[in-house]
């Protein structure tokens, strides 16, 4: 009897999360979705992807660079993130802040987010910005590294910290974290976090940054994409002018994995609530609606009351 009235009430605690999971979902046939581009490859290597839209005087401009937490070395985890916030600090030719230039120049959804795999830069301008942007991220591209000192480093680690901190501090937010290192294989490069550990993030140092900057941020290992007001051949035209010096450079290195595990043992849990933050750097969270879900008992068992979805939260970059 006792079974039966645990399993009705696993029924009914449960129901509610997948009903609303099955009513959030939106419809659509893939078929359906059918965006026009046009892709290039410069001689340096770099990929260009364009896709023409000229509703609205605007473009926006992405740049990939296929490295992320994967390609960390052994204690130094979250590098692929910190580096992220490097490029934010100034280049060689323009060394001053990079929100700063683009945003008096009407730039909007100006960010960058780092996961496993890969990182990305983007924003949104005017279509006469169009020249002044695609030459700051050349300039970060090709000629970041004299621009970098220990200063800019410390303080980027201190922020980095401080984000870590803040999304600790969000319900379930350890969960994922403990989650990551479990679910993988000791080796496997998907097995720590892309936030990383505090203590690795103390050990990054200027050689680790040039030396991932040179591995990983060359033209061959990168792609940039243009959509809006633009055609493709006047894409490609300023993609030339803009990136065509820039240096091939190794394509990335395979990834490694050798992170020593952790001796602390931990209740698990499924990840909380999807956030900003979530999104941004790239973690699997649970859909709203879902509060997150014990997984260490004999049975799953509802770890909490059900909760809000929490505020939008920005973070600093
Ligand atoms: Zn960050």
């Amino acid at each position: 009897m006792k079974q039966l009235l645990l399993l009705a009430f696993l029924a009914f605690m449960l129901q509610p999360a997948s009903t609303l999971l099955a009513q959030d979902i939106p419809k659509y046939n893939p078929d359906d979705i059918n965006i026009a581009y046009k892709k290039f490859t410069l001689p340096n290597g770099l990929r260009l992807i364009v896709h023409e839209d000229h509703k609205a005087p605007i473009v926006a401009i992405n740049v990939w660079y296929h490295v992320g937490s994967k390609n960390e070395k052994p204690g130094k985890s979250g590098f692929a993130h910190l580096f992220e916030h490097l490029m934010f600090n100034g280049s060689e030719n323009f060394n001053t802040d990079y929100f700063q230039a683009l945003e008096a120049i009407g730039a909007t959804d100006l960010n960058g987010t780092t996961n496993e795999d890969r990182t990305n830069y983007f924003q949104n301008v005017p279509v006469g910005a169009l020249d002044q942007v695609l030459w700051l991220e050349s300039d970060r591209m090709g000629h970041l590294l004299g621009a970098i000192d220990q200063a800019k480093l410390d303080e980027q680690r201190g922020v980095v910290q401080n984000e870590k901190r803040q999304g600790e501090n969000q319900p379930y937010a350890r969960g994922w974290d403990i989650m990551q290192k479990e679910m993988y294989p000791p080796h496997h490069p998907y097995g720590h976090t892309v936030i990383g550990e505090m203590e690795d993030l103390n050990a990054a140092s200027l050689d680790d940054v040039h030396e991932w900057f040179k591995a990983y941020y060359g033209a061959a290992n990168a792609v940039l994409v243009i959509a809006g007001d633009i055609t493709p051949e006047a894409a490609y035209e300023k993609a030339l002018k803009y990136f065509r010096q820039h240096p091939r450079r190794p394509n990335h290195r395979p990834a490694r994995r050798e992170h020593p595990r952790p001796q602390q043992r931990h209740p698990r849990f499924l990840p909380g609530p999807c956030t900003r933050r979530a999104h941004q750097h790239g973690v699997a969270c649970a859909p709203v609606g879902h509060a997150g879900i014990r997984l260490d008992g004999p049975r799953f068992r509802r770890a909490g009351r059900r909760q809000k979805q929490p505020p939008v939260q920005e973070i600093s970059l």
